[in-house]
């Protein structure tokens, strides 16, 4: 980000409408805050809604909070995030400019579990609002369990990751969705070699920009 401008002129700037300017997902923020409709909201330091571009053709789906971003009640702006962050400016797709971020839970699990199926389903019809007025074309789902949360496939983010899968029904009807490894998986395994799963996900991430602009069509 330019370190001459703050974060709302710079989202103005490059044309991006900053999210508690966009009146439906503010107020859809507004209501999460509220939200006790699960226990993670008993332990939440903050609700952690999204962060990034309400306009965006691509939407990021991670797990759920982790420490930091209980903490500051933003999405992915850990280590991992960072890491998502610089694999997606490394294909030319800048996170808060390019797309919109959020999870499959938006209040942090205690020493970061993985969330319940109850807790998950408790609060997919946030999530559900999210994707319907964000309107991606794109989804890409960062994780194991965020596959889960969203689709309810169950199984090894290695042998999910880096296949199309087209959203059918209710809020994802017509969606295109990528699996890749979580990011915080990628910091356990540091290996950019040929095959190695920062490598797969790189080549995951430059698919995912192919059929962005794919989907954009000719300017
Ligand atoms: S995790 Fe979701 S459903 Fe549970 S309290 Fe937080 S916002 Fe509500």
């Amino acid at each position: 980000m330019s370190e001459l401008l703050s974060a709302p002129l710079f989202a103005q700037a490059q044309g991006v409408v900053p999210l508690d300017r966009d009146p439906a997902l503010a107020q859809l923020a507004s209501d999460c805050q509220a939200c006790r409709r699960c226990s993670l909201g008993a332990s939440r330091l903050n609700v952690v809604v999204s962060r990034g571009n309400p306009r965006a053709r691509l939407m990021v789906i991670g797990e759920g909070p982790g420490a930091q971003e209980d903490e500051l009640g933003q999405p992915f702006v850990g280590r991992s995030g960072q890491l998502l962050d610089l694999m997606l400016e490394s294909v030319g797709i800048h996170s808060n400019r390019d797309a919109y971020v959020c999870n499959i839970v938006k209040c942090r699990p205690p020493e970061n579990r993985k969330p319940t199926a109850l807790e998950m389903a408790a609060c997919r019809p946030w999530l559900d609002q999210q994707i319907a007025l964000v309107d991606p074309q794109v989804i890409l789902l960062a994780g194991a369990t965020a596959v889960e949360g969203l689709l309810g496939i169950k199984g090894g983010i290695t042998k999910l990751r880096g296949q199309w899968r087209q959203g059918e029904g209710g809020s994802l009807e017509g969606r295109w969705l990528m699996p890749i490894f979580h990011p915080s998986y990628l910091l356990r395994n540091p290996s950019k070699e040929r095959g190695a799963p920062k490598w797969l996900t790189w080549h995951d991430l430059q698919d995912v920009q192919r059929r962005l602009v794919q989907l954009q069509g000719p300017s």
